[in-house]
């Protein structure tokens, strides 16, 4: 069902002529099917993902909802929970330009920003309070919130709140919020938990499915080079090179790949940044900002990192790596495209990804046109399984990518529960610590990587870490920290410390 136009959905006039400057023509089917179901009072239950328009899907009848009464100090009136500080910031500024025409106001409760300054505004009363989990719950235990009159209540990417381990602070909230309330709840998908939680949070639900088709839009030129894996940087910079890039996303599976092709591409003069869970989430936003102002053409992410997160309307995107699971193909080309807009999508193969590119084609039902880059030794499908490499499926039904997302989420709930500056400035032993089976694992692909090339003149030092990298010994950091920057400075210099290309 797709409804002719907002008009016919029952939105007031206010929303209307904010969509109609906004440009949008048409609702999406989310929005066709949750605006009048909304309306009426009745909870939701919507399946639907990032870049459906679910987020419009609910803000547009929220504004006509509170529009009607105003709100008390320190009681807000309705309530957003979001699993990312990313996401948060979004979903407010869906509420400013949608409500542009209403006297309503937004609070936001989030990591990384002053807890004095969120508590002021709301003292002063809010309609809309919009919040991750852990700092909701924080402030609301110190006494500076009342969540007693929430009438309309949104859960929304609830499987990456599952994920991200925010399900029992999700219960807390709801179990603070009035049992009389509308309730809304989203989730990219419906696993046992998930349906659980949805018929323990809503009343007489109408659910609403939305799923993004695994095509691919008409609009999209694909490619696809086969290329030995020590020639994907160099291919990558060509691509760069002939296309008319005005702005891409350059996809990697792993997140130190992230970092070491950053810094490749920054040494080669690509104006780039990059996005992965690890980086502190100050760092994360300032890059996207920079990424949505133009100032940087080029963001190189991990899945993880670019979900959820609203850039679409590339003209490109780059698959650095197949991904390992063929539905990541269809979510990461999705991001140019768009609105019968003209993108472009390359990607790159290395020899033991023949079955992942299979599995590619086999769900999008066709084949990505192979393209040749001259100047570049030729390569040919091998027999191995670029994706069992130590992360395939294993016994315990979960594969690694699942395993490695709750490992890479993790952060991003530290980040948001711990207070920013403690976590910015401490040194980090337990954190290297932690990480050492991954450093190993770096320092052999590394390895692996001086010796693929070996003598044919690769001179892309930013492949590599000299020195010590990020990979400072801890006891260095503890003890003598003065000591240790002098020995970066001297083997490595700055521009070796991964943590120097975020700041
Ligand atoms: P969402 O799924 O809520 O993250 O929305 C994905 C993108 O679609 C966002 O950039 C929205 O601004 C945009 N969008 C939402 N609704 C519409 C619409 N009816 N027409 C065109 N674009 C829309």
């Amino acid at each position: 069902m797709e409804a002719a136009d907002f008009a016919s959905l029952g939105l007031s006039e206010p929303i209307l002529s904010a969509l109609a400057e906004k440009g949008y023509s048409k609702p999406t089917p989310i929005q066709a099917q949750a605006i009048p179901v909304v309306l009426m009072g009745r909870d939701v239950l919507g399946v639907a993902q990032t870049g459906t328009g679910k987020t419009a899907g609910f803000t547009l009848p929220m504004l006509d909802i509170l529009a009607g009464s105003r709100a008390r100090a320190r009681m807000p009136r309705s309530l957003i929970l979001e699993p990312t500080r990313e996401l948060a910031l979004q979903v407010a500024e869906n509420f400013v330009q949608y409500g542009k025409n209403l006297k309503l106001n937004h609070a936001l409760l989030i990591g990384g920003e002053s807890m004095a300054d969120q508590k002021a505004v709301l003292t002063k009363g809010v309609d809309v309070l919009i919040a991750t989990p852990g700092r909701l719950l924080d402030l609301f235990e110190r006494g500076g919130l009342l969540l007693r009159d929430v009438r309309v209540l949104v859960i929304d990417e609830a499987d990456r709140m599952l994920d991200m381990g925010f399900i029992p602070d999700i219960e807390r909230i709801v179990s603070l919020l009035p049992t009389t309330r509308q309730t809304m709840f989203f989730s990219a998908t419906m696993a046992p938990e998930i349906r659980r939680l949805a018929d323990a949070f809503l009343t007489d639900p109408k659910q609403i499915s939305v799923s993004r088709p695994a095509t691919v839009a008409t609009t999209i030129t694909s490619g696809l080079v086969l290329v030995n894996e020590h020639d994907k940087r160099e291919a990558l910079r060509r691509l760069l090179r002939a296309e008319t890039v005005q702005n891409a996303i350059v996809f990697c599976n792993r997140k130190r790949d992230v970092d070491i092709l950053l810094k490749s591409l920054l040494k080669h003069g690509f104006a780039a940044g990059a996005l992965h869970g690890d980086l502190p989430q100050s760092v994360r936003f300032a890059t996207l900002e920079k990424f949505k102002a133009n100032e940087l053409k080029i963001l190189v992410c991990s899945d993880v990192a670019a979900r959820g997160i609203d850039i679409g309307g590339l003209s490109h995107v780059f698959n650095f790596d197949v991904p390992h699971h063929a539905e990541d193909y269809v979510h990461r080309i999705g991001r140019t495209g768009r609105a019968g807009r003209e993108g472009h999508a390359y990607t790159l193969a290395a020899p033991a990804d023949k079955l992942a590119v299979e599995a590619v084609e086999k769900l999008t039902g066709g084949t990505i046109p192979r393209i040749a880059i001259d100047g570049l030794d030729p390569a040919e499908w091998s027999d191995e399984d670029g994706r069992k490499r130590g992360r395939g499926p294993k016994k315990d039904g979960r594969d690694s990518r699942e395993r490695g997302r709750s490992k890479e989420r993790e952060p991003e709930r530290k980040a948001e529960q711990a207070p920013r500056p403690e976590r910015d400035q401490a040194p980090r032993p337990e954190r290297d610590q932690a990480r050492k089976p991954e450093r190993r694992d770096r320092d052999r692909d590394r390895d692996r990587d001086r010796g693929d090339r070996g003598d044919r003149g690769e001179r892309d030092h930013g492949a590599h870490v000299r020195g010590f990298g990020e990979n400072v010994p801890a006891f260095m950091l503890i003890r003598r920290r003065g000591a240790a920057a002098a020995v970066m400075d001297e083997e490595s210099g700055p521009e070796d410390n991964g943590s120097d290309i975020a700041a």
